[in-house]
């Protein structure tokens, strides 16, 4: 197993999980570029969102609800919801990944 978000969301590196659902957990980004800054990423491997959109409807919208959940506990309403697709997009971890990032964070 090489993909180092597999290894976080199957427990191989132990990591505090802001959120969780069946299917999908949520955890800050090791390296925030904004107050708030929070990865939703579903425990099953795709490559990309393209590739989740295409293969899974009902883990898309898990992952979707996720990310509304995560944003509605831990941001002050305004939040921005991000996929990067493909490195010349900014993509560097190739298992999908939702960032929920706020400049403010949940009073
Ligand atoms: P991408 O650039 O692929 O859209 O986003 C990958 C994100 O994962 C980056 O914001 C990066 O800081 C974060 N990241 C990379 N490795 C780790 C890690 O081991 N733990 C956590 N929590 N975040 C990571
Ligand atoms: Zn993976």
């Amino acid at each position: 197993m090489d993909c180092i978000f597999c290894k976080i969301t199957s427990g191989v590196i132990p990591t505090n999980f802001v959120a969780e659902s069946e299917h999908a957990v949520a955890f800050k980004d090791i390296s925030p570029r904004q107050p708030v800054h929070i990865l939703v990423v579903p425990r099953k491997h795709f490559s990309d969102i393209a590739e989740l959109t295409d293969s899974d409807d009902n883990l898309l919208l898990e992952l979707m609800k996720l990310a509304r959940k995560v944003a509605a506990e831990n941001t002050d309403g305004s939040f921005r919801l991000s996929f990067n697709t493909g490195s010349s997009a900014g993509q560097t971890v190739f298992h999908v990944h939702a960032h929920v990032t706020a400049k403010g964070a949940k009073a």
